[in-house]
């Protein structure tokens, strides 16, 4: 029988890798703990409504990405391809906006139905926070700020913010009229993609990746010469805020984010060790999006990250320095001790003290295979922990446990297994 495969696209997450991204959440969580903002988790399958009304039909996401299908009671349904209408829906529906203001974050698989390539799954992960009912541009401030030192935290080095204000809804309107008179100007240097957005939704354009595309828009009017002076306002004071933070930022007039509930701040943080996956997180304001699921007009603001972006780079910045706090985290964890066991009374002693010295709140590795005690010592020695717990036949006739030093330090000492308190001393001495 030919072997059973993953999906495309679709990747296991084994133990090793798991350490690190339990690591990268650990940090995420008290961060998210320490800034008041308070875990949510959404169902993975929603209804397929959601997400065009939140998204908008004419993104990419909605448009060719969507893991879409009629369950068995005829409703569409699809798995949830980003957090946020999510999160938004469930406000709404349990009336937490009714409370005042949210800060909310999540984390979790999405699914988006792309070219799978580094960084680009087809299920992949996210972290991502949303305020709702955020209205000041202190608030875009801080929330940016919330991506960036979690970055740093972590020990990701490389990175740069880019930053653009997409105005309001009246400025982008007026801005539209602008971008499609120039480019219908120059209809025969768009590629296929680009020309059909120019009628569904010409702002998209501007996120092409299509290069040729790309340099002729370097040439076109710009979304901040169309901002109202009321959004100039608004963007010059996230900019100071941001300075005023030390958070280095570049402006970038043809960011617009692949989604179309963006509007005013709207951000991507970059890294120079991803290629053409660049991105690891963006984010932005969308006051429009609460009131275009159904709730009252409520501001908002919030981001996503990648993990499996973050990862890569989490890997890269820990080879270019062993020492770092990257390096720290992605490295995995290394045992209290390994208990080398043979021998049926020696067998069960040893389970029994593994068991005592877990509860005590050490990391035991138990050998399990019955094997001579030369090839337990080699898996006890490449595991890299401190001591061997040696437990065989002469051991167990005693009640005794040899705690064996394995990098060189320390002396060999024997203890009564009973004696937990006192084993668990020499475990845990430096
Ligand atoms: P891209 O332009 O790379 O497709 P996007 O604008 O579609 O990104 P968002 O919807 O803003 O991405 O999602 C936020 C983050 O989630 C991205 O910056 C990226 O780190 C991650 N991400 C998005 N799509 C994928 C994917 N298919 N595989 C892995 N990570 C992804
Ligand atoms: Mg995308």
């Amino acid at each position: 029988m030919s072997q059973l495969q993953s999906l495309r696209g679709m990747v296991d997450l084994l133990p090793q890798a798991l350490e690190r991204w339990q690591a990268v959440e650990a940090v995420a969580r008290e961060q998210f703990r320490r800034s008041g903002f308070g875990e949510i988790r959404t169902p993975l399958l929603e209804t397929t409504d959601l997400f065009c009304r939140g998204i908008g039909e004419g993104t990419d996401v909605v448009g060719k990405e969507m893991y879409s299908f009629t369950d068995r009671g005829e409703r569409s349904c699809t798995l949830r391809p980003e957090g946020t209408a999510s999160v938004v829906r469930a406000a709404l529906q349990h009336g937490l906006l009714s409370q005042g203001a949210q800060k909310l974050w999540y984390a979790g698989p999405m699914f988006r139905y792309e070219r799978p390539q580094a960084g680009r799954q087809r299920q992949f992960h996210q972290i991502g926070v949303e305020w709702l009912g955020a209205e000041s541009a202190r608030s875009d401030v801080e929330v940016i700020a919330l991506a960036w030192d979690l970055l740093a935290s972590l020990g990701v080095g490389g990175l740069e913010l880019e930053l653009n204000s997409l105005g309001s809804a009246d400025d982008r309107q007026a801005y539209r009229k602008a971008l499609v008179d120039w480019l219908e100007q120059r209809l025969e240097q768009l590629d296929e993609d680009s020309r059909a957005r120019l009628t569904s939704n010409p702002l998209r354009i501007l996120d092409s990746k299509n290069k040729d595309t790309q340099a002729l828009l370097e040439q076109a009017p710009t979304l901040a010469d169309a901002l109202s002076p009321e959004s100039r306002l608004r963007f010059e004071a996230v900019r100071q805020g941001l300075t005023a933070l030390g958070i280095p930022y570049r402006l970038n007039p043809r960011l617009v984010r692949g989604l179309d509930y963006y509007s005013h701040t709207a951000f991507e943080i970059t890294s120079d060790q991803l290629g053409a996956q660049a991105t690891v997180c963006g984010g932005g304001r969308y006051d429009g999006l609460i009131a275009q699921l159904g709730g009252a007009a409520t501001p908002a603001v919030g981001w996503a990250l990648g993990m499996e972006r973050l990862l890569l780079v989490l890997e890269a910045a820990a080879m270019a320095a062993p020492n770092g706090a990257a390096a720290r985290l992605v490295g995995s964890s290394v045992p209290d001790a390994y208990v080398v066991n043979r021998g049926d009374q020696a067998e069960t002693m040893a389970l029994t003290l593994a068991r005592a010295l877990r509860a005590a709140g050490l990391t035991v590795e138990l050998d399990g295979s019955g094997s001579a005690f030369a090839k337990q010592f080699k898996r006890a020695d490449r595991c890299g922990a401190r001591w061997a717990l040696v437990l065989g036949d002469d051991e167990a006739d005693r009640a005794e446990v040899r705690l064996k030093p394995l990098l060189g330090q320390g002396e060999e000492v024997s203890w009564a297994v009973a004696e937990i308190a006192a084993i668990v001393d020499v475990l845990r001495t430096p």
